[in-house]
């Protein structure tokens, strides 16, 4: 087993669009957490375009506590991009990710650390219960059990992207190029040895979700696509079936035939023949065309985002305007 530092460097990462109304209680949490760990902390937030008080709170606390620090986009580019930049800008032994909203508690992450102590290299979060509406905590259910099934990678059911990872699990994920990031897949790609841990999930503690119906859907088709090709696959088992009815009706009319009968003039089979088959191939031409939406995405190669402003201890680490955009995150 690897041999654990006494007291290691801890980087938390908190990505945020317009949580000027949680910030205060975060940030009670934040010191709670600092005090009840024994080695150093440090916190970058990634301002991920907010347009309320939250850069000017953040600002503040920067300018005033060096244990702070803020990556400032140029606009609102997505939960994922601004966990993977935080990531990528992190320091310490140990890397944690944590929502703004206090509904993954700060109080966990010391037993994540134990965890690591006794050897894990990722240590993430299991809800053990959700406190969101029936249908939203249905979905999430149903997502998780899907992605399990069909993809190519151990995924944990229940976990989101609250973890802590070991800087070596990190690198790794840092190194990994691919837009459209779904990190909890990542982080389980890399293996090493993983736990989860279980905590109860609480509610927002204040302002209202900023994962959008749009936002959530792209972030649960990104972790279908980009670790499954069951999708693709899913149009040669349509065209059997579209075959073996085709088949099917085929007999019965040979049957008719045989036996005398004379089927009434064939406008129904025949409408509900080229439904059934215009159906079929216009979904297999939509998940084709999500694919290749992806692939289009890879190959542009646009940076992940754009920096707009360093504050707080990033300002200290070199040459970073020029890192961050040439580098891109990954
Ligand atoms: N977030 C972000 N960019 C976005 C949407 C959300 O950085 O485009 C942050 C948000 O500030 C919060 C975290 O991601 O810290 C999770 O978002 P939220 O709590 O709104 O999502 P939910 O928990 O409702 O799924
Ligand atoms: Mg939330």
């Amino acid at each position: 087993m690897t041999q654990r530092k006494p007291n290691p460097e801890l980087g938390v990462v908190i990505p945020c669009y317009n949580e000027e109304a949680v910030l205060p209680e975060l940030l009670d949490e934040l010191d709670k957490l600092d005090k009840a760990l024994p080695g150093p902390v440090s916190f970058l937030f990634v301002d991920d375009g907010s347009t309320d008080a939250t850069a000017a709170i953040l600002t503040d606390l920067c300018n005033r506590d060096r244990r702070y620090a803020c990556l400032s986009f140029s606009r609102n580019f997505g939960h994922q991009d601004a966990v993977s930049a935080g990531l990528q800008h992190a320091r310490g032994d140990l890397v944690a990710v944590l929502d703004a909203d206090l509904q993954d508690p700060p109080s966990v992450i010391p037993a994540f650390v134990e965890k690591w102590r006794e050897g894990y290299d990722v240590v993430y979060g299991v809800r053990t219960n959700r406190k969101e509406s029936l249908p939203l905590r249905l979905a999430y259910r149903l997502f998780y059990r899907i992605l399990k099934k069909i993809a190519n990678i151990e995924v944990p059911l229940d976990a989101g992207d609250f973890a802590l990872m070991d800087r070596r699990v990190v690198d790794i994920i840092n190194r990994m190029p691919e837009h459209n990031r779904f990190i909890r897949g990542l982080r389980g790609w890399v293996g090493f040895r993983q736990t989860g841990v279980l905590y109860e999930r609480q509610t927002r503690r204040s302002g209202v979700s900023k994962y959008s119906f749009g936002k959530l859907m792209k972030l649960a088709l990104d972790g279908l696509m980009s670790f499954s090709a069951v999708p693709l696959r899913l149009a040669s088992w349509l065209g059997a079936l579209a075959a073996f009815l085709g088949f099917c009706y085929l007999a019965y009319a040979l049957v008719c035939w045989i036996i005398g009968i004379t089927l009434p003039p064939g406008w129904t089979s025949t409408v509900i023949i080229i439904l059934f088959l215009g159906g079929v191939q216009l979904m297999v031409l939509g998940i084709l065309g999500d694919y290749i939406g992806r692939i289009f995405d890879e190959v542009k190669n646009r940076p992940h985002y754009v920096p707009r402003a360093t504050l707080g201890w990033l300002n200290e680490e070199a040459g970073f305007e020029e890192s961050a955009l040439q580098r891109r995150v990954g």
